[in-house]
């Protein structure tokens, strides 16, 4: 199990995330990307996705590792 979580605020609109992770991110006309199927930690203001599929959670570090501006952390 690992969480993804998401600090959407400062996302610059890069979109290298979708490239990583295609399954798990868009980009929405707002300029910014989401977290397909994530819940809103209203404690963090921050956007969370728990993931099991190993596939997954590595697209999903990738997805952490290529954002410019580091607002993707996953946790395991
Ligand atoms: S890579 Fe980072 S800054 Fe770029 S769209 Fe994804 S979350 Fe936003």
């Amino acid at each position: 199990m690992a969480k993804v979580i998401y600090d959407r605020k400062n996302c610059i609109g890069a979109g290298t995330c979708i490239a990583a992770a295609p399954m798990h991110w868009k980009m929405n006309p707002d300029g910014k990307a989401d977290l397909i199927g994530c819940k809103h930690n209203d404690q963090t203001d921050k956007d969370e996705l728990e993931l099991t599929d190993p596939q997954e959670i590595k697209e999903n570090k990738e997805a952490a590792e290529v954002c410019p501006v580091n607002v993707i952390v996953v946790e395991d």
